[in-house]
């Protein structure tokens, strides 16, 4: 939108989303309009709302996935399959996966990929907390990257590290090439899980 309205509190509030992933400018401009014309009261929740979840929210000491006390709910689970860890980009991954219900072992959140380009190196990510994990009884670590470039990347240097001490497997191919795990629909996503191969 090249047009600017005049109005300072508007512009200020359409700045905000703009830093949010998804948001482009349109949308931002349409969520800040329909808060200024909407009741005090969804703005007042929408405020507690974002206080509570940034002080209240932090990340689980084991798998980096979002947690309300020290451990999130799948490792404070004692029903999962603790042998299992399966490696994701992140939380929004973790979600993805859980409401298909395919996998009840446990995650750990990587954190992104290593992307050279982004100056992501392997320092950058949850590795060596994934190193730890697997030296307490854990049998397969499942790499559920992205099948994009830097995901197979990943891959193949989470697998280098790792096949000396533990069964490492891959979701099978047959996913769409360059395919974010977080855009998979539900079907592609349980499939790449029952069908997983070792590497
Ligand atoms: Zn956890």
């Amino acid at each position: 939108m090249n047009f600017r309205p005049p109005y300072r509190h508007l512009r200020r509030l359409v700045n905000q989303f703009k830093k949010l992933p998804g948001i482009g400018e349109k949308g931002a401009w349409r969520m800040s309009v329909y808060i200024a014309t909407a009741s005090p009261k969804l703005a007042r929740e929408l405020a507690k709302a974002l206080i509570s979840v940034t002080e209240r929210m932090r990340i689980c000491s084991l798998c980096y996935n979002l947690a309300e006390g020290d451990l999130c709910w799948i490792c404070a689970d004692d029903s999962r399959d603790r042998s299992k860890i399966c490696v994701v980009q992140s939380v929004i991954d973790i979600l993805h996966v859980e409401q298909i219900g395919v996998y009840k072992g446990l995650y750990h959140v990587l954190g992104g990929v290593i992307s050279p380009w982004e100056g992501v190196t392997p320092e950058h990510l949850n590795i060596s907390a994934l190193m730890k994990r697997i030296e307490k009884g854990v049998e397969e670590v499942i790499l559920g990257l992205s099948s994009t470039a830097e995901g197979e990347a990943t891959s193949q240097y989470l697998y280098k590290i790792l096949k000396e001490k533990v069964k490492v497997t891959k979701l099978a191919k047959g996913l769409p090439i360059g395919i974010e795990v977080e855009f998979l629909d539900d079907i592609s996503l349980s499939e790449a899980f029952k069908r997983r191969e070792e590497m």
